[in-house]
């Protein structure tokens, strides 16, 4: 990658112009330089990446945006990199989410039995989050696109699930996957992303998965951090 100001650029050089230099941006531009395409990436910020970069805190690197891979031994995002990058970046595998609540942390319940005995809701909480969590994880991606014009806020309102424990959760959960709060991000996509599979299952696959929770886990980190693979793009 070749960094050059606008006053330089002659846009009848490329074939492709990207606007935005984040993740999308950076990888849409790899793949298809990588296909032979001459292209422009326009950034307006002073730095590339979006979203995607990283600070350090008292001597720990904390990546912001895109960082834990979801599905990262199966998934389509890491197939990709592995077809543009060379050598292929390596990961890491991370065992799940911790959850705090004041003083207290415990792990993102995967079933209702987890659920219905999670240390860190009272009964209220967790009989809200048990009933919206089998509404979700039951719910087929069809019905889903249902809510595309509303927010999953709007959603949670319309199916009654208003415990502010409830709520709360949700909000973490979707604060960390969209950067924003359930009240601007989309229903359709953040029921997606709570559903956490893209593939349509049997009601009995469904409750199977409910009852002993789910073993397709395989989330990671990228060795390097994402700011090494954005220097690496
Ligand atoms: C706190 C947080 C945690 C997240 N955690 C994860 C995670 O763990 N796993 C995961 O998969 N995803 C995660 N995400 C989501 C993921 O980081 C984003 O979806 C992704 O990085 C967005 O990339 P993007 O290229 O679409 O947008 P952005 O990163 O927003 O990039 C857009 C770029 O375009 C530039 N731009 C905008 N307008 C113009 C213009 N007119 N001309 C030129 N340039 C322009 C901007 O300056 C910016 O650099 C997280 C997001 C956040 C905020």
């Amino acid at each position: 990658m070749q960094e050059i100001s606008l006053d330089q650029v002659d846009p009848s050089e490329y074939d492709v112009i990207v606007a935005g230099a984040g993740a999308g941006g950076l990888l849409t531009a790899l793949a298809l330089s990588a296909e032979g395409k001459k292209v422009l990436v326009i950034e307006k910020g002073d730095r590339v990446g979006g979203v995607w970069h990283g600070y350090w805190v008292d001597g720990f690197r904390v990546d912001q945006g895109l960082h834990v891979i979801t599905r990262v031994t199966r998934g389509a995002f890491v197939r990709f990199l592995k077809t543009y990058l060379s050598p292929p970046p390596e990961f890491i595998l991370h065992d799940g989410w911790d959850f705090r609540v004041h003083d207290k942390t415990g792990t993102i319940p995967s079933s209702i039995g987890e659920t219905l005995r999670w240390p860190l809701a009272g009964w209220r909480g967790r009989l809200g989050l048990v009933k919206i969590g089998a509404k979700i994880k039951t719910m087929k991606l069809e019905e889903m696109k249902k809510y595309k014009d509303i927010s999953f806020f709007e959603f949670m309102q319309s199916r009654g699930a208003t415990h502010q424990v409830t709520l709360d959760v949700m909000q973490s959960a979707i604060y960390m996957a969209a950067g924003v709060p359930i009240t601007q991000a989309s229903a359709y996509e953040s029921l997606r992303t709570l559903k956490d599979t893209d593939k349509e299952s049997s009601k009995l696959g469904s409750a199977k998965r409910l009852l002993l929770g789910s073993h397709d886990y395989d989330e990671g980190y990228v060795i390097g951090g994402m700011e090494g693979l954005v220097k690496r793009v």
